[in-house]
């Protein structure tokens, strides 16, 4: 089943200069970006983009993190991609991700650890509309 999941390379990873790495494993995986683009998140675009967690003790840091620096969004496209994604980025807590994961490579703690992708297809279709207006979508 072909499936389209948010990708985001976070600050930390844009900082450290390693989106064109990241963007290369996603290709070398099979997942095929169909959309993509450079933003800088306000404080307010970023709670937005994590409601899902507004009652979590972390949710302060993490939105301020979000929006400390420009972050890259894509939408990738592939079969199972949603899946195959997240066993792609490792365990949240980059000390925990599987060797050769991204997060494992390039996380540097558990809020900065490099990238985001969705977790079901509800999730992947409301951060993709998040960001992308269907008709961004329309011609891949
Ligand atoms: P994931 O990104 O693996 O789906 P969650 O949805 O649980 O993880 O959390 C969203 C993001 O919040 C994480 O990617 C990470 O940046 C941050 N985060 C999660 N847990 C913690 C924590 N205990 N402390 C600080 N930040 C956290
Ligand atoms: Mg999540």
């Amino acid at each position: 089943m072909v499936e389209r999941t948010l990708a985001i390379i976070k600050p930390d990873a844009v900082r450290k200069q390693v989106i064109g790495d990241i963007i290369q494993r996603y290709e070398q995986a099979g997942l095929r970006p169909i959309a993509m683009k450079m933003v800088r998140l306000s404080k307010r675009e970023a709670e937005g983009f994590y409601a899902v967690h507004r009652e979590r003790p972390f949710f302060e840091s993490l939105t301020s993190y979000m929006a400390s620096g420009p972050v890259v969004v894509l939408v990738l496209e592939g079969e199972h991609a949603i899946t195959r994604y997240r066993d792609l980025m490792g365990a949240t807590d980059p000390a925990k991700a599987a060797p050769g994961t991204i997060r494992a490579i390039h996380g540097a703690s558990i809020e900065a650890n490099a990238v985001h992708g969705s977790d079901s297809p509800e999730t992947a279709a409301f951060e993709i509309s998040y960001f992308f207006p269907g008709i961004e979508l329309s011609a891949c």
